[in-house]
């Protein structure tokens, strides 16, 4: 039996915030008691980390990665491998990926093809959700199949015709069929068929550079689809979870359904917080690096979201972790911004930068967790085994120094890509160190995990219905 002792450190959840010994035993949290008490100085250990000064925080939960992803030809450049590596660095344990059905094929052979990019790769835990392409009678039965197997969500899109579009009617059907079996339906909400009117008469005029890529996605057209989505989930009696809400006008779509009771969730990433539209205006092409969809709005949007955050209209900040690298990558679409993969490395940066704007005073500590380990956790079935500090949970702990400075920048960071979004940005606090099911996987900031070590995660359903 192995028993590690975390001692002296503030111990941060998403509900308190204890001065606390955490003593883990074979992987799993087994007891916390105050420093210095009587019974956390007689625990005996093989391993004692100091934590001093520094803040004891649950692993973070990542719930929107792509990791390997296939999109517009190329592949998401983080494989599984180097992906949960650099989650790890940034103090996050447990991702939930996209495994993905194609259209005309089985929701097992998608299934089957991500279980194979991931299984003995991951250094941390790792689930599915699983993206639905193609909505048929043989899909929405094998729908229920996964849920039984853990993979108890489910993401459509409003967007890309012709790719991952499902039409209303599809959706409709999906959500009915969630209502029964449990499944949480993800939505990308984005009205695609508008959307891809606006790319083609913003080419055909010559505007081709990647700021144009934010201007055709309109902010309307997010705040239409969100819209839509809830009345359709309201039809189905469905709960609906929107990812990467970015418009101010979106979030006013969830926080009116939410008044009315509706069990509808919300979805932010860092990007949308902290850049801005200005970023694809960078000359030459180097916007390229911020296309992702939804995309970066205008900087006004940015106080919308971090209300959400505050008021809870938003419950989740997760990456959408999909990098592409500008060499090679990005640069497939020089002279036409349609044709720029869609995606942004972060994995690695969001608990630092929810951090910093804890410093800055926008969220307090444990609303950070909260967002970023425990709403997550609960929201895919994974609490509380993971997103907090409890006995019992997986002893998926960092040791956050919240004195410490860095500066965000492509020569430093983990992640497989040859530029950061964030190159240059100062932030206050940075991970030491990282447990996942009790054993090291960064060490006092070095990497001490391997390959193998992070175990698919059979998920419950939902468990935040409120
Ligand atoms: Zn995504």
């Amino acid at each position: 039996m192995s028993r590690t002792v975390i001692r002296g450190g503030l111990v941060v959840t998403a509900a308190e915030e204890t001065a606390a010994d955490v003593l883990v035993e074979d992987g799993k949290v087994a007891a916390l008691a105050a420093s210095g008490s009587e019974c956390a100085r007689g625990w005996t250990a093989d391993r004692t980390i100091d934590a001093t000064g520094k803040y004891v925080i649950p692993g973070g939960v990542d719930g929107h990665t792509h990791m390997e992803m296939p999109f517009g030809g190329t592949f998401a450049s983080d494989t599984f491998e180097t992906g949960t590596r650099a989650a790890a660095w940034g103090g996050t344990t447990t991702i939930v990926d996209f495994a993905v059905q194609s259209q005309g094929h089985a929701l097992r052979e998608g299934l089957d093809a991500w279980h194979l990019k991931a299984s003995g790769n991951c250094a941390i835990d790792y689930g599915f959700h699983m993206i639905l392409s193609d909505v048929n009678d043989s899909s929405l039965k094998e729908m229920d199949l996964l849920v039984d197997e853990g993979v108890t969500s489910f993401k459509l899109f409003m967007a890309y015709p012709g790719v991952f579009y499902s039409d209303d009617g599809k959706i409709l059907r999906a959500m009915q069929r969630a209502s029964v079996n449990g499944g949480l339906i993800m939505m990308h909400a984005e009205n695609g068929i508008a959307i891809d009117v606006l790319v083609e008469q913003a080419l055909a005029e010559g505007r081709t550079d990647p700021r144009h890529h934010g201007e055709v996605r309109k902010a309307l057209l997010e705040s239409e689809a969100t819209h839509r989505a809830i009345q359709l989930a309201r039809v189905a009696g469905a709960p609906l979870y929107v990812v990467h809400v970015s418009a101010k006008e979106a979030v006013a779509e969830l926080a009116r359904a939410r008044d009315l009771g509706l069990p509808v969730f919300g979805e932010t990433c860092p990007q949308y917080l902290f850049l801005s539209a200005d970023n694809l205006a960078e000359p030459g092409f180097e916007g390229a690096k911020y296309v992702c969809s939804t995309p970066l709005r205008p900087v006004e949007h940015q106080a919308a979201l971090w209300r959400g955050l505050r008021t809870g209209d938003l419950q989740v900040v997760s990456t959408d972790h999909c990098p592409f690298c500008f060499t090679g990558q990005k640069e497939l679409g020089r002279g036409d911004f349609s044709k720029i993969p869609n995606g942004m490395p972060g994995v690695e940066h969001r608990m630092d930068l929810l951090h910093q704007a804890v410093v800055d005073g926008r969220i307090s500590r444990r609303r950070w967790i909260e967002i970023a380990c425990a709403t997550p956790a609960r929201m895919f079935g994974l609490y509380p085994r993971k997103g907090t500090i409890a006995p019992g949970a997986d002893a998926d702990i960092v040791v956050y120094d919240p004195r410490a400075q860095q500066t965000l920048s492509a020569a430093t960071h983990h992640m497989n890509v040859d530029y950061s979004a964030y190159e240059g940005k100062r932030v206050t606090g940075q991970v030491e160190t990282v447990l996942s099911r009790g054993v090291p996987v960064i060490d006092r900031r070095e990497y001490t995990g391997r390959a193998g070590h992070g175990r698919f995660l059979t998920r419950e359903t939902c468990q935040y219905l409120i």
